[in-house]
């Protein structure tokens, strides 16, 4: 087989990352690079098992994300909902095994089969009250409100012909290079409108415009539709009270595709400036200063190895 390349692309994430610290990017995107193959006990292979780390809130994101998912792809296919009691009882069992690893460290044996927590790897203190409200209210809070939610009984009245795509992976050109994006939902609705819903496991924020411009240019090629005719819509799930999920609405016009075009541009620009060798995506450490967020520090998951514990 063929050796791997470690091939420039672009993602929101990336950009975030990018913007936050340039050298957890540095760690994320190059120093980790090939560290599934090294040696235990070797600087890259401790990169590689830190860069999948994530924090409590990421965690209790991902398991959501991961059930509706299962759900979902399962009533496309098949037509049928799960009841919900037995959506929650399977993504508890899942998420007792989940946490039950991470608290071992299993992921330093099985990085890519165990789920690793920020906090068990550098023991921060957490109380079980804390464990337990997160999973009260993210896990099984999101999942209860998605199901008792008008988005919901949209999709049950939506012909499964007429769903897109759920939560897959895929990418597209801009100007050479490959940009990535994984709408969790995406369906046409009765008048040819495409709809793409992301669900939001955290607190309500302002409407992300740059995650609406990269979806609405990806979903202008993928399926053909202009942009007035794609809506973005952020589902709000870990509401107060346990209250039914919120779907707040937005779309992106030609104007600010064309910003976002820009930002884009801009932001793949100043990434592949900070390489030694753009042409071969090559880069050195001393390009990728550390933040002055001390704040950042306390929560990244490179802390460690970075010299900032
Ligand atoms: S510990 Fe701080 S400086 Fe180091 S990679 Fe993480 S955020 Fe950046």
């Amino acid at each position: 087989m063929a050796a791997l390349q470690n091939e420039f692309s672009w993602s929101k994430s990336r950009h975030e990352k990018f913007q936050g610290c340039r050298r957890a990017y540095y760690y994320a995107y190059y120093g980790s690079w090939g560290g599934w193959d090294a040696p235990a006990g070797s600087p890259v292979r401790e990169l590689y098992v830190l860069k999948r780390l994530s924090s409590r809130w990421q965690w209790a994101g991902s398991v959501v994300h991961d059930a509706l998912k299962r759900l979902l792809v399962r009533a496309r296919a098949t037509g049928e909902w799960w009841p919900a009691d037995r959506l929650v009882e399977q993504t508890r069992l899942q998420a007792r095994g989940q946490f039950a690893g991470s608290r071992e460290k299993g992921y330093w044996r099985a990085p890519t089969r165990t789920v690793g927590l920020v906090e068990h790897e550098y023991a921060e203190p957490v109380t079980d009250a804390e464990w337990k409200r997160l999973y009260d209210t993210v896990i099984e809070g999101s999942l209860r409100a998605f199901l008792a939610s008008p988005v919901a009984e949209e999709l049950r009245r939506t012909p499964r012909e007429r769903w897109l795509t759920v939560d897959e992976l895929d990418s597209w050109d801009f100007e050479g290079t490959k940009v990535w994006v994984a709408i969790d939902l995406a369906y046409r609705d009765g008048d040819g409108r495409v709809h793409l819903l992301d669900w939001k496991t955290g607190r309500e924020r302002g409407a992300d415009h740059l995650q609406l411009a990269v979806y609405t240019l990806y979903a202008r090629r993928k399926w053909e539709v202009a942009e007035e005719d794609v809506v973005g819509g952020l589902v709000y799930l870990a509401t107060e009270g346990g209250a039914p999920a919120e779907r707040r609405s937005a779309t992106a016009d030609a104007a600010a595709l064309a910003a976002a075009g820009e930002e884009i541009r801009a932001s793949i620009a100043a990434m592949r400036a900070a390489l030694v060798d753009p042409a071969a995506n090559l880069a050195a450490e001393e390009a990728f200063p550390r933040t002055a967020d001390r704040a950042a520090c306390a929560r990244c998951a490179f802390r460690r190895p970075c010299g900032r514990l």
